[in-house]
């Protein structure tokens, strides 16, 4: 999966609007952020089977560290506490916390059982979506439109970088995803290493995007009379 998991980050604003998109997509996409640097370091392994499944080619041989239920769920508790050491927000840590695990069901969904519960000798879990091109098509447009429509209904542009930035953020992870649907497969580990480091992008610029967008909805409103000021999204 990769739009769905931006779509977990772009609708959990709703629950946590002072909790940058940024650090919303840090923790939905921590797993993916993770992996190709594991690569790197020859820690985990990935070999490249054309025609292995409709979608995807990707052999994941072995990435219990970086997509095994155990490692998500103690990657969240670090990533949800270390966000509340800085920011003090107690429902923003839990957020971020449950957004890390969240990647592996969402992973559930499309791969093949290759997902492990825990590092060692796990069962190995996956349903396989990714063997249909329709059926994985319309799980990603579901949540990634659906997360992405919540976003927008709950925040506003402050100006004309949050206006037109949240569109070319959107038209970038499209064209990732759409790009990697038509380009060949990477033939080497260091390629898929490399290449993977891209997704640090739509990271960054959501960081940047959501500094120019503030919270909007009925909430907002009151919190605004209730203080007098225009609130404020750290
Ligand atoms: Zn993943």
């Amino acid at each position: 999966m990769f739009l769905g998991h931006f779509g977990l980050g772009f609708g959990a604003k709703t629950a946590q609007p002072r909790v940058s998109l940024g650090t919303l997509f840090l923790a939905s996409q921590f797993a993916d952020l993770l992996w190709p640097n594991l690569l790197l370091l020859g820690i985990e392994r990935v070999r490249v089977v054309p025609g292995l499944m409709t979608v995807s080619a990707f052999d994941f041989v072995h990435y219990p560290f970086s997509h095994s239920l155990a490692m998500d769920l103690l990657w969240g508790l670090l990533l949800g506490l270390g966000y509340w050491l800085l920011r003090r927000n107690a429902g923003g840590a839990l957020l971020v916390g449950l957004l890390v695990p969240s990647h592996w069901l969402l992973d559930l969904l499309v791969h093949r059982p290759d997902l492990p519960l825990f590092p060692g000798a796990s069962p190995l879990l996956g349903l396989g979506l990714w063997n249909s091109m329709v059926g994985t098509q319309v799980a990603e447009a579901l949540v990634f439109f659906g997360g992405l429509y919540l976003y927008l209904r709950r925040t506003r542009a402050r100006n004309r970088r949050g206006r037109y930035g949240v569109w070319g953020l959107v038209a970038l992870l499209l064209l990732i995803h759409v790009s990697a649907l038509f380009s060949p497969e990477p033939t080497t580990t260091a390629a898929i290493g490399w290449g993977c480091q891209l997704l640090w992008l739509p990271v960054l610029l959501a960081y940047w995007v959501d500094r120019h967008r503030e919270a909007a909805g009925p909430e907002a409103i009151s919190a605004e009379t209730r203080r007098g000021s225009v609130p404020s999204i750290s």
